[in-house]
């Protein structure tokens, strides 16, 4: 007779975007399977002020907890959802679960990302601003016991992957090279990209992805925000980690150890993968997601970025060689960009012209950071952003 499933309770921070939505598919592949040995419970559910996907969310997965940021919506979720409990904050919802899912889009995932480390759970990472802006004050929360971070980035999960086939990844990795499908804009120069639309730059060749991180992607700022992920996942220096464009989005990363052997990780592109990856670590969950046919795998392609038209791939480098509070003001800066691209304010080639100038403008702060540190540079890059916007 087969024993009862063990269970594994999950809060989604940000349910109702992409990563939120494919968690939840996720979640019902694997219940769906009868002989299952874990059960996945979506104990939590939180969203900043989406509320119909929040509520619709709740009651299929008959969710306890939920958060809306939101608080003009509240009164609203509460009459939608009687006798479910409405938490103040998206953090509170870390209580009710085993795995935090931080889908939350931008620096607002932080206050998520430090209370499931300080509450020694696993954080199944999709914010990685959180990550890239709060390293220093994210480092130490990582040692709480129980405490740990599963990337739910495709090229992290790779890289986590690959990480597996060493013992002593201080001393073996060489090399960490992360791949990039390019976005929509590859082998253009800048002055064909000049006059580019918000939808052109919104049409992903390989991904479907959330509206800030695809105009990231256009700009290869999304893998510069990587570079420094994984400097910060993994504790890799910034010279062994390198980036190459792979428009086929089929090998995620690879890992180059000193024998010369690279190993790298391949699948379709679809985020579900390295969410089930998070959720199931350290087995695998038994619904195969992205699997290749390898049939109809015609070829694989390799090149180096185009690093004049994609400026913000070196800007993020540099902010991240500079480090404290420098990737956190630099990330700010390119949200407010970003936010004014999307609303058709701004050409696609100032995004990086604009982030440039901000970095410029960046003074370190030196010792020790807290929180408040990083908040105050996030505050500061985007207010410098805006005022290069609007002088
Ligand atoms: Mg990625």
């Amino acid at each position: 007779m087969m024993g009862s499933p063990s269970t594994v309770r999950v809060a989604i921070a940000g349910s109702s975007g992409s990563i939120g939505g494919q968690t939840l598919d996720v979640v019902r592949a694997e219940n769906a399977r009868p002989e299952r040995d874990v059960e996945y419970v979506v104990t939590a559910l939180g969203v900043g002020s989406s509320v119909d996907t929040l509520v619709a969310q709740a009651r299929e997965f008959r969710v306890g907890v939920v958060a809306v940021a939101d608080t003009a919506r509240v009164a609203e979720v509460r009459e939608a959802l009687p006798g479910v409990r409405v938490e103040a904050t998206m953090s509170d919802l870390v209580a009710h679960a085993d795995v935090v899912v931080n889908a939350v889009v931008g620096f607002a995932g932080l206050d998520v990302t430090l209370a499931t480390l300080a509450a020694g759970k696993r954080l199944a990472l999709a914010n990685k601003e959180s990550l890239i802006a709060a390293g220093p004050v994210v480092r130490p929360l990582r040692s709480t016991p129980g405490a740990e971070i599963i990337p739910v980035d495709s090229e992290h999960c790779a890289i986590h992957q690959c990480l597996r086939s060493t013992v002593r990844p201080g001393v073996e990795v060489s090399r960490v090279v992360l791949t990039a499908s390019g976005g929509p804009f590859r082998g253009r120069t800048t002055d064909d990209l000049r006059s580019v639309t918000v939808d052109q730059a919104l049409a992903h060749p390989t991904w479907s992805m959330g509206p800030k991180i695809t105009i990231d992607s256009s700009t290869l700022m999304n893998k510069g925000l990587e570079v420094i992920e994984a400097h910060e996942l993994f504790g890799i220096p910034y010279d062994h980690i390198d980036v190459v464009v792979h428009p086929q989005s089929i090998i995620h990363s690879m890992v180059e150890f000193s024998d010369g052997s690279t190993m790298a990780q391949l699948s379709l592109a679809d985020m579900r993968l390295p969410i089930g990856y998070a959720l199931a670590h350290p087995h695998r969950i038994a619904s195969p997601f992205g699997r290749i046919d390898w049939k109809n795998l015609q070829r694989l392609d390799f090149a180096s970025p185009d690093r004049n038209t994609f400026r913000c791939l070196d800007l993020a480098y540099e902010a991240g060689r500079i480090g404290g509070t420098a990737p956190a003001f630099m990330s700010a800066a390119n949200e407010v960009v970003v936010d004014r691209f999307l609303d058709g304010g701004l050409r696609w080639t100032q995004i990086a012209e604009i982030v440039e100038e901000s970095l410029q403008r960046h003074q370190s702060l030196s010792g020790p950071l807290e929180a408040a540190d990083i908040i105050e540079a996030d505050r500061r890059g985007r207010e410098t952003a805006r005022s290069i916007l609007s002088p």
